[in-house]
Parts: structure tokens; sequence; C-alpha cells
């Protein structure tokens, strides 16, 4: 599932910015998020097209610059691999933080029928940015790369400006549990009838240095096509397997499945030293994990937060921090106020840093309702 990062949306208002009289911040139909126009573009009731942040704007179109997104050039020029292009951030503009891009649907004629809520990412040809990868992650092809595993799910969660209005009046019913959300790098370890196994956030890593059969079949096969490099590559350490051995996972994981009978994955974020430039401040340069979510693979569903939270505890391993595990929605809140109030819940300290990513919330009712709060100080802070 990629994520939809150009929509098309309907203007519900044109707000005054104090002191500005060429722009003004428009309140959109399909989403929550603040955007800043200019005036002149953009009407009330108006059909348009809005793009997210982080998104990747390619500057030519049909081998020619694309004069509609020329005017970004200046302010979010930016190389992804080998295409140039923009990209687009949280930034403020006369004190008034503006995210992503809108712009009226008249310009984008390749829309042939648009609707409020159509997804026009790949029409448009946007594409998600992607920060290079920092040094220690490319050298990840050291160990081999399986697919991720189709037993486990993967962890996404939703922006909450992304949430369509009319869904709070269902979601705002809702009991959450409220943790911490880290910014490193997602990691996965599970047991499953008999296996252990490492993922990162889209594959499975096979330790090469490993006795069964596959590692040696792995191996075999890398020491034909890397004979020159031999000397120069380790083979069998990652992050993975190094937060493995810290924590000592396999051995505390095996024991408690075989007691149990039962199949689990324990998923977390690995932060520190070489990681998203250790935003999280851990100190020592160390790594640490953190565990979020565990998987039953048996029945195919999360474990509540009350028993991740005593199993982490029972593994002696860490946990995101708990900001609340039992938080609801002021209900005096009117509807639209609900995104900015989560939005000010999410700035404050993290565990190590003063200023955290922001907060997960994860429904105790229902797994599938979950979603992520970006603390906007924390993007401005990084220009993120
Ligand atoms: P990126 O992929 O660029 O790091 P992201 O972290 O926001 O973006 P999402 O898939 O939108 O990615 O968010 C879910 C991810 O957030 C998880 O895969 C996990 O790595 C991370 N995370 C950090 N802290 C938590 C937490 N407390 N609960 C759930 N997920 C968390
Ligand atoms: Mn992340």
């Amino acid at each position: 599932m990629s994520r939809q990062l150009a929509t098309v949306t309907r203007i519900k208002r044109i707000e005054a910015i104090p002191g500005a009289d060429v722009i003004a911040k428009a309140v959109m139909t399909t989403n929550s998020w603040q955007v800043v126009v200019k005036k002149s573009d953009l009407n009330e009731g108006e059909l348009a097209v809005y793009f997210e942040v982080d998104s990747f704007i390619p500057r030519d179109n049909n081998g020619e610059t694309d004069s509609r997104f020329e005017f970004l050039a200046k302010s979010s020029a930016k190389k992804m691999g080998e295409v140039d292009g923009y990209r687009l951030r949280s930034v403020k503009l006369r004190n008034t933080l503006s995210q992503g891009l809108l712009l009226p649907v008249s310009l984008f004629p390749e829309i042939t029928d648009p609707k409020e809520g159509d997804d026009v990412t790949d029409i448009l040809g946007i594409l998600l940015y992607e920060p290079p990868l920092p040094p220690m992650q490319n050298s990840m092809p050291r160990t081999a790369l399986r697919t991720f595993p189709r037993f486990i799910e993967k962890t996404d969660q939703i922006r909450v400006q992304s949430i369509k209005p009319e869904e709070w009046t269902e979601l705002r019913t809702h009991h959450y549990e409220v943790t911490v959300k880290m910014d490193g790098s997602s990691g996965s370890f599970f047991y499953n009838k008999g296996e252990f196994g490492l993922c990162s956030r889209n594959c499975q890593l096979i330790d090469l240095s490993g006795t069964g059969i596959f590692g040696k079949i792995c191996r075999w096969f890398y020491n034909l096509f890397n004979r020159h490099h031999k000397k120069t590559l380790g083979f069998n350490r990652s992050v993975y397997s190094d937060m493995a051995a810290k924590y000592d996972v396999e051995q505390k994981l095996r024991d408690y499945c075989v007691q149990q009978g039962r199949n689990l994955a324990l998923q977390g974020e690995i932060c520190g030293e070489g990681i998203q430039s250790n935003r999280e401040k851990i100190p020592n340069r160390e790594q640490q994990f953190f565990v979020f979510d565990v998987f039953d693979i048996d029945t195919q569903k999360y474990i509540s937060g009350e028993e991740r939270r005593s199993l982490a505890a029972q593994f002696d391993m860490l946990h995101v921090p708990v900001i609340a595990e039992d938080y609801c929605i002021d209900g005096n809140l009117a509807a639209e106020q609900i995104v900015p109030h989560l939005l000010e819940f999410a700035d404050g300290p993290g565990l190590y840093n003063d200023c955290r990513e922001g907060l997960v919330f994860k429904s105790l009712s229902d797994p599938n309702v979950h979603f992520k709060v970006i603390s906007n100080k924390y993007l401005l802070k990084y220009g993120l």
C-alpha cells in the first residue's frame, strides 16, 4: 500500500492571517492539514489538489521543466537519487505553520474527472521523499535479505491530519493507549514454529554466519560473487543482530513461546548512534531497542497493550514510553478542535530528548484503529 500523497480536495474555508494581505490559511474538507496559500489562487468551495508533506515532485514532466511547480525551486529543490525535484516539508510563513501544497485543480488537466477525495498521486507522478540511507544501512548487504514474512503484519501508522473529518465521530468514542513515537528504525524479532528470525522494516535478514542450511547456501553464493571483497566485508553483523544479541531475544522468545505454545513477533524501534542522526539522544553512543507491538502469529492479531507491556517487563526489555494507558478524547471538544488538540498533546519531551517525534494512539477495543500524531515542533526543529 503506497501513501496517498496527492488528493483532490475542496476548500472549506480561507482564514485570514493577521498582518498578511497576500497569503491566507486554507481549511480543506477531506483532511485536517493546515496549509498557507496565495489568496488570489483559491476560493472557498472550489476543488483543489493537495500535496502532503514528504511529497517529492519531480521537476521534469515529459522531459521538460514543469512550469506549474517552478516556484518551488528556491525553497524546496532537492535531488532524490538521480531525479531533480522539490521536497515538501513543514515550514513557517508569517509565523504560521504551513504543511504541504494546495493548488487549484484547473492547473491539472491530466485529472480528467476530479472528485473530492480522489487519489491523484500516480497521475501526477508524485513520489514519497526518502532521505538517502545512512552508511550503516548502506552496508546492510552484508546480510542476505528475504522478503518480509507474510505471517507478520507490518507497522504503518496513518497521520492524524490525513484522517477524514467525518471519521472522528466514531474515532472520538474510543479509548486509547498513548505511547511516545520514537525516531529510529523499525525492527522485528519472531519465533514461528521453531524458527527464530530478524526483520528490518521491509525485509527478513538472514544471518550469513549462521549454521542453518539457508545461511550456508547464501554464504556460498555470496563468497562466489564477492570473492575480491571478502576481506573488507563482514557477514554477520547488523543493528538487528546486535539488538538480538544485546537483549538475548532469541533465547527469551524461544523459551517463552515453547513453554506457552505460542508463536509471536516482537516489534520495536531501534534508536541510537548512527540511526536517524540519533535524534532520540540515546547516551553513550549506544543503540537500544524499544518494544511497541507484539503480534500473535497464530491469531494474526496484535496482543493488548497491557499484555505487551508486561511481556516486555518479563523479558527485561525496554518499552516505548507510555504516556497514557487509557486515554479518552475530551468530549467537550468541537469536531474541528480534535486534531489541533492532539497536535498540541504531541509536543513534549521524549525519553532522552526534550522534543519528541510525536505520539502513537492505539485503540484499546479495536487493534485496527491506530494513528500517529507527529509533533510540529519536532518537524520544524529538524527541518523535516
Ligand atoms: P519513516 O518510515 O520515515 O520512519 P514513520 O516512522 O512515521 O516514517 P510510519 O509507518 O508512518 O513510519 O509509522 C509507524 C512506525 O513508527 C513504525 O514502523 C515504527 O517504526 C515507528 N514507531 C516508533 N515509535 C512507535 C510507537 N510508540 N508505536 C508504534 N510505532 C512506533
Ligand atoms: Mn520512523
